[in-house]
């Protein structure tokens, strides 16, 4: 499923360009285009989910798939040894911007905690 308006629906057909690191049939990670950390990845799914209200039983492979390429990831770039975050806005309040979900990969520096 696609949404003709969605600007992530639009990198995953490759329509748009991104600096892609990792696809396959059903999620694709790419640099995030106003990087917050030397690392700063995002992972998707192909099919359009609108926020993690959205996961159910019929999508949430998607999500399992996403958590179990994060670390191969995040290996790769050498972050794994010293960490890194996962971060998944939802909703207003949760500061979402971009109505597909999407996980952020941030690391190769000391992120601060609480967020603000
Ligand atoms: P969020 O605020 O959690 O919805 O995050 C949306 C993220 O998407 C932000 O970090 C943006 O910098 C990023 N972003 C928006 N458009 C693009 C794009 N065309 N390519 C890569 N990242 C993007
Ligand atoms: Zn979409």
């Amino acid at each position: 499923m696609t949404n003709e308006n969605c600007i992530f629906c639009k990198i995953a057909k490759g329509e748009i360009p991104a600096k892609i690191e990792y696809q396959d049939e059903d999620i694709i990670a790419f640099h995030d285009i106003t990087p917050q950390a030397p690392l700063h990845l995002l992972v998707i799914p192909k099919t359009h989910i609108a926020s993690a209200n959205e996961i159910n039983s019929e999508n949430s492979r998607f999500l399992s798939k996403i958590f179990e390429t994060i670390p191969k990831l995040t290996k790769s770039f050498g972050v794994n040894e010293k960490g890194y975050r996962v971060v998944n806005n939802c909703g207003d309040h949760g500061g979402q911007t971009v109505h597909h979900i999407h996980f952020h990969v941030l690391g190769g520096r000391h992120l601060a905690w609480p967020p603000g």
